[in-house]
Parts: C-alpha cells; sequence; structure tokens
C-alpha cells in the first residue's frame, strides 16, 4: 500500500530520510505538504519563502512523474482523509523540534498509531539528534564551546542520494492550488523586491554550497564579519525551509579541514554548529522560543513596544550602523550577522526595548527565520539566553561599523537620505517598506538619534545594576 510522505520545513529530495524510507518500503509514495494552524502561525516572509520552495519542490517532483499534495485544515484530519482515499497504510515524516510542532506532531503519531497506520518521523534537520549530544554528568550542554567540542570529531551520516525514480500510485488525489492558498499575502507590497534577491529551490541551494566552497570559503575567517564582502555562505534561508540538509553541508565541507583551507573550513563548520546548538537547547528548553532562559530576566525593566520600537523596525533610529541593517533586512529578507548583532544591541540596550519585540519583528521578516537560531541569537545579544554575551557588554554601533564596514560601503548600500546618488538597494527599501509608513527617499535623515550613544549606553548600566541590586 502507498506511504504518505508528510513534508514540512524538508523541502527536498536529496537527504530526506522521510523519503528514502517511504520509498524503501516498496510502495508507492504521495507526498503532501499541509498549510495547518502551526504553518500558518508563522511570519508573512517566512511563508512567502515557503510558497517559493513549495512550487520549486512540485516542479522537482513533476520533473519524476511525481505530485505534490496540497492540503489544507488540521495535520490530523488531513492525513486522516487521504489514508481514506488513497488506501495509505504509513505516514512518514522528518523530525522539527520547536514546541508548537512537538506537540501536534506527538498527538498526530499517537494518533495514526492508535488507527493502526505506521507512523514513523526520521531526522532530517539536524547533524545530530539533541538528546544524542550529553554532558559527561549527563543532560544537555549549555555553553557552546564545549558542545563544539563534543560533535567536533563525531561521525555524521552520510547524506542520502536523490531518488532517481519516484514511485507513483495508480492515481493521484487532489491537491488544492498553491495560490488559491495566498501564503505571501501578507507580503504583497515587499514580495517584488524580494523576488528579485532570493535564489529559491534545492538545486539553488546545491549551486551556492558549491560556488560559496570553490570561491568564498578560502576567506571566510577573515571576512565573516564584513557585511561589504559577500563572504559568508547565505545558505540560512535555504535550511530554513530544508532545501539543503545540514548533513550534506557537513559532508561537502568535510574534505577541506585538511589543506590549504582547513582554518575558514573549521570555522564555517563552528558557525553550522551555533545552528545545532540552538535546535539542543530549544528541545531541551522549549520555552526558550517565548521566554527568558534565565527566568530573573523576567524582573528586568524591558520597555514595551511603542514608539521607538517602530522607529527600529523602520530604519529610523538615527544611527546608521542599525538603520541601515533594519532596511536591509526588508530589501533582502536576510541582515548579516555581525548588524544582526548591532541591531539587537541597540534594540535592547540603548533603547531597553524588550528582546522579544526584535525577536517578533525578525520573525515577521527574516525569509531565514529559523525558531531556534532566532530566539538564541536575540537571548544570546539580550544577555537573557544560555551562554550570552553578559548584558554589560553594551556594543558601540559607532565603532562597529568603523571596525567591520570601515568604507562605509554597507552603509551607502541601504541608506538613501543624503546621498547624491543612491544606491538601487537603497531606493529599494522604499518599495518594499509599507506605504502606511510613509517614507520617501527624499526624505531628511534623523537629524539625531533617538537614543544618543553615550546616554544610552549609561542608562543600560544604570538599568543593569538597579535590576542586578534587586536581585
Ligand atoms: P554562514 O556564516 O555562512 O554560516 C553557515 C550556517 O551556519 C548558517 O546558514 C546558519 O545555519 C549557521 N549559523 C551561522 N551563524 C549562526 C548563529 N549565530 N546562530 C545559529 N546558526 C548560525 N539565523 C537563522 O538561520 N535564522 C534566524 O532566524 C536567525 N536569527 C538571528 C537573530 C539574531 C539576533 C542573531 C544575532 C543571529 C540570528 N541568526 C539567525 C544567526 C545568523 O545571523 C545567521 O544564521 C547568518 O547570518 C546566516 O547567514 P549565512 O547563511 O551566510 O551564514
Amino acid at each position: 500500500s502507498p506511504a504518505l510522505l508528510w513534508l514540512r520545513r524538508d523541502l527536498r529530495l536529496a537527504d530526506n530520510p522521510a523519503l528514502h524510507a517511504a520509498i524503501e518500503r516498496g510502495g508507492p509514495v504521495i507526498p503532501v505538504w499541509i498549510l495547518d494552524p502551526v504553518a500558518e502561525a508563522t511570519g508573512a516572509a517566512h511563508r512567502w519563502r515557503m510558497e517559493g520552495s513549495l512550487r520549486a519542490l512540485a516542479r522537482d517532483l513533476e520533473g519524476l512523474g511525481a505530485r505534490l499534495i496540497l492540503r489544507r485544515g488540521a495535520a490530523l484530519d488531513v492525513l486522516r482523509d487521504l489514508a481514506k482515499e488513497t488506501g495509505a497504510d504509513a505516514v512518514l515524516w522528518n523530525r522539527l523540534y520547536d514546541g508548537p510542532a512537538r506537540a501536534r506532531d506527538e498527538a498526530v503519531k499517537s494518533a495514526l498509531r492508535s488507527d493502526g497506520l505506521e507512523a514513523r518521523s526520521f531526522n532530517g534537520a539536524l547533524l545530530h539528534e539533541p538528546w544524542t549530544v550529553e554532558t559527561g554528568q549527563g543532560g544537555p550542554y549549555k555553553v557552546y564551546t564545549p558542545y563544539w567540542r563534543a560533535v567536533a570529531e563525531r561521525v555524521v551520516h552520510e547524506p542520502i542520494a536523490a531518488p532517481s525514480r519516484w514511485p507513483s500510485p495508480q492515481g493521484w488525489p487532489a491537491s488544492d492550488a498553491l495560490d488559491a492558498w495566498g501564503m505571501a499575502a501578507d507580503m504583497r507590497r515587499g514580495a517584488p523586491v524580494l523576488a528579485e534577491r532570493v535564489e529559491i529551490g534545492e538545486r539553488a541551494a546545491l549551486q551556492r554550497l558549491a560556488a560559496f566552497l570553490e570561491e568564498d570559503l578560502r576567506a571566510y575567517a577573515e571576512e565573516r564579519d564584513r557585511p561589504d564582502r559577500e563572504a559568508t555562505s547565505g545558505l540560512s534561508h535555504h535550511l530554513a525551509v530544508g532545501e539543503i540538509s545540514p548533513r550534506q553541508i557537513w559532508a561537502a565541507t568535510q574534505p577541506r579541514r585538511q589543506g590549504a583551507v582547513a582554518k575558514p573550513a573549521q570555522k564555517f563548520l563552528q558557525e553550522l554548529v551555533w545552528r545545532e546548538f540552538a535546535y539542543h537547547l530549544l528541545h531541551h528548553s522549549p520555552e526558550m522560543a517565548t521566554d527568558n532562559w534565565r527566568p530573573e530576566w523576567s524582573a528586568f525593566p524591558w520597555r514595551e513596544d511603542g514608539e521607538a520600537a517602530e522607529a527600529w523596525r523602520r530604519g529610523r533610529t538615527g544611527i546608521e550602523a542599525v538603520d541601515a541593517a533594519m532596511r536591509e533586512l526588508f530589501v533582502t529578507g536576510r541582515m548579516h550577522n555581525r548588524f544582526r548583532m548591532i541591531a539587537a544591541n541597540y534594540l535592547t540596550k540603548h533603547m531597553l526595548v524588550h528582546w522579544k519585540v526584535g525577536e517578533a519583528w525578525f520573525r515577521d521578516t527574516l525569509v531565514d527565520w529559523d525558531p531556534a537560531s532566532n530566539a538564541l541569537g536575540w537571548q544570546w545579544v539580550a544577555g537573557s539566553g544560555p551562554d550570552a554575551a553578559p548584558y554589560f557588554r553594551v556594543f558601540n554601533p559607532q565603532t562597529q561599523a568603523e571596525k567591520f564596514d570601515p568604507d562605509g560601503v554597507y552603509r551607502d548600500r541601504f541608506i538613501a537620505e543624503g546621498r547624491a546618488k543612491p544606491h538601487a538597494d537603497a531606493l529599494a527599501f522604499f518599495e518594499a517598506a509599507p506605504r502606511a509608513w510613509g517614507l520617501s527617499p527624499g526624505d531628511r535623515y534623523p537629524d539625531k538619534p533617538i537614543v544618543g550613544l553615550k546616554e544610552g549606553r549609561q542608562q543600560a548600566l544604570d538599568a543593569y545594576q538597579d535590576w542586578k541590586s534587586r536581585r
């Protein structure tokens, strides 16, 4: 009998363990993607990115004579209906690790099993399952460096090749039309700008990996903090929807850990392992997606969302390094890692705004949104997370910009105001930003920062001291 392959954030044919197991069963395989309440609750940019990825996967499946079945509704109901319609006796999927997905998947698994169906899940998203990496005392790691040491030399499964033939059923069940779902509806204004800048699909992901390893890896260690150099892999948005697996990245990089590019190769794998570490933490503390990992931070005098935070979101703080970063986010759906840290630092330190406000904005606007890395990134900057930067480490965005964007190339690329010949990407920001914001490239750039650097730093340190003395 057929097996249902329940796809989620694993939209690829190569190195897809659930797909592989479904084919191994010997019967037909029916791939299905479900727009359920968990998938609908994701951010606008992620849903836009997902829609593109579904389109690309559907095309790749067509090339093999297969169809991607799209359905909307509660996942369990849809899977039960499909099993009835097709006579499928198995449902296979790759695991997710965030709280809402896990709660859903556990309920689905036990319900399907009690229906008498085979329901099995696999690891398609991580190098190592979170529970397989333990400290000497047993239990999870809370600090990155020992976590890295624990996995640096661990054997990683070889990636599985993509199927060359698809075991199709006699007939295909009905599918919804992707366009009718309107997954990108909330993105209508920004989508055309993004579409020009984001390569989508499994093939694009593999090509990007190959190009990065061939051309860019050698300078990665020195230049990865430079937003004017395009020195990083740019793979995060492919990973976010599973167009590529970390095992494929690990396997392709592995041979380079010896020889001329050993140092940058090691550095690159260490960054990839930050993603693993984030999932390790999220698995063991799912509440970290929404709450301070260190509960004492609930008593910190965070400021709520409001006008100041809105200026931050719109790239109008008057601090060029911060504003360039916030506009890069809007135009490309991404933000350079160094400038994520700078923008997040300014919000949570100088402005004293709760990291959750920033986390929510990134969740809505990043095409590489990842529940584990976003939560960890924000809590790392804010000081409320495990292995976090201490709160009193207040970045000076000006000094940071002088160091990492010494010629102002990045700031010129994303800020139009006051430039005689603004960069196309700086102008694209005004295309992408909501009309309601009423921004135009002819506006004056803010005369002074929303919070001055010296004053903001002092304010942050005072708040910290005060909070500490009350603990
Ligand atoms: P590369 O430097 O080429 O790194 C390769 C891969 O390693 C990345 O694709 C990513 O999967 C992983 N990686 C690298 N740095 C980190 C890191 N610090 N934490 C976790 N994984 C990492 N990353 C996301 O993928 N999604 C997010 O939602 C996200 N939110 C963040 C929020 C904040 C406040 C901060 C400070 C960081 C956040 N990051 C997030 C991490 C990091 O900024 C991005 O992974 C990185 O910029 C992606 O670019 P790249 O693929 O070119 O990275």
